[in-house]
């Protein structure tokens, strides 16, 4: 028996990130820039005023307060958009719109509250009263306050969530380098199985892991690829695999047990360089890895909820990092036990519970009900899974362990 964490070590060695691509910017969302992103402007690109109002030069306001207003020249308009206007001299004031270039000479932006002229409309007034004394660069953006031309707006290795697309829009890429999207390929082995669509005969059941595995897949960045169901005879494993290689990993569910019909470990043995290992964890415990040709394999035990907890803690990982992420592991977070708990037989166990916020300490952990490694029911009633380690034997209600939310 191997244990989880060896289990992942071997299954990870196998793999790398995949080559990187060139993708519109908007494809890259989610995924990893595989590049240094260099701004080749700054942002803002020029001083602008933050604020509607007007732009001042700051001292010619000084001594300007409710009761004694000073009096500007307004020489103008500038709105976004347009380039820089006239020069504001001595006394004089330009009406200025968020976003629009500073003139030349003014250093503030006075706005129109703090002024005898309204916001509304446009103003014909060619003159404005300043009620309060401005400072120098009061309501401005300085040029490159948010990015310095030349810096490194993005590095290698992160993450594009919408912040970061947003910079790289902003310094001009329209296109971006990052690590290609996985193609999973998922593929259902039995003879019970058939297609959702299809109505029951005796003794069938529907193919649930194949959508339980790709909807994982597809929220961890993969693309999926449905092989549909092999039934368990050499002939056609043998014909499904053929057609799943031109994928970046094979993942099939069901087979690998002790079953006199899990024919899927011969054919993956034969096919290819395929280990079965039994792992210590429940639910969960068989697993096959290796390769069929050049295509790496992942083999998930048959039952769903052994599939899908096997599969976020070895497929999770795998896909992640051929998509160049650095952080493979799912976040934990601290949690008390509600209930108590038999573990006996030295396996990691991964318990269905909903986290519950308490006050001043870690959620408590309630178990939703049927364990069972079958019952789909209450992996979807679920949002996290308590960890409880193969070390310990009883959890009594009230014990600290640690828990795996499932952000689905
Ligand atoms: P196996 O590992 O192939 O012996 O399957 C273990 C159990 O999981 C059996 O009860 C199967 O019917 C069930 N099972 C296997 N594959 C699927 C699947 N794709 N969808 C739903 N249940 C499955
Ligand atoms: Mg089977």
């Amino acid at each position: 028996m191997l244990d989880v964490d060896s289990a992942r070590e071997r299954i990870l060695a196998a793999f790398s990130p995949l080559p990187p691509v060139e993708v519109p910017l908007i494809e890259a969302s989610g995924l990893v820039l595989a590049v240094n992103v260099v701004a080749r402007n700054s942002v803002p690109p020029f001083r602008n005023s933050a604020m509607d109002g007007y732009a001042v030069r700051a001292s010619d306001t000084a001594a300007a307060s409710w009761t004694a207003p000073i009096a500007l020249m307004v020489i103008g308009e500038a709105a976004a958009g347009q380039a820089a206007i006239r020069r504001v001299g001595e006394g004089q004031a330009v009406r200025i719109m968020t976003g629009a270039v500073m003139p030349e000479g003014a250093d503030a932006v006075v706005r129109f509250e703090e002024t005898d002229q309204p916001a509304t409309a446009g103003c014909a007034c060619d003159e404005v009263r300043i009620l309060r004394a401005a400072k120098r660069l009061d309501n401005v953006r300085e040029a490159g306050e948010d990015i310095a031309a030349g810096a490194i707006v993005a590095s290698r290795g992160t993450t594009l969530g919408p912040a970061v697309l947003g910079l790289l829009a902003s310094v001009g890429q329209s296109r971006t380098r990052v690590y290609r999207r996985p193609i999973v390929g998922v593929l259902s082995t039995g003879n019970e199985l058939v297609e959702p669509s299809r109505d029951l005969e005796p003794g069938m059941i529907r193919d649930s892991n194949a959508y339980v595995v790709a909807a994982m897949a597809k929220q961890w960045g993969a693309e999926v690829r449905m092989l549909g169901i092999a039934r368990d005879t050499v002939p056609d494993l043998t014909e499904k695999l053929d057609d799943a290689r031109r994928v970046d990993l094979i993942v099939t569910s069901g087979g690998v047990s002790l079953g006199d019909y899990d024919l899927v470990k011969d054919v993956l043995r034969s096919e290819g360089d395929v280990a079965i290992w039994q792992v210590r964890m429940k639910p969960g415990k068989p697993l096959a890895f290796g390769h069929i040709g050049r295509t790496p394999l992942l083999g998930l035990p048959g039952n769903p909820v052994a599939a899908a907890v096997s599969f976020l803690l070895f497929g999770r990982p795998v896909i992640r990092r051929m998509l160049g992420h650095d952080e493979l592991e799912p976040p934990m977070v601290e949690a008390v036990a509600a209930d108590s708990l038999d573990n006996r037989g030295q396996r990691r166990h991964y318990v269905r519970v909903r986290l519950e916020p308490s006050v001043g300490g870690p959620p408590v952990a309630v178990s939703v009900g049927e364990q069972g490694a079958g019952v789909l029911s209450s992996l979807a009633a679920a949002d996290a899974l308590l960890v409880v380690p193969e070390s310990l034997e009883r959890v009594e209600p009230g014990t600290r362990l640690r828990a795996i939310p499932l952000d689905w």
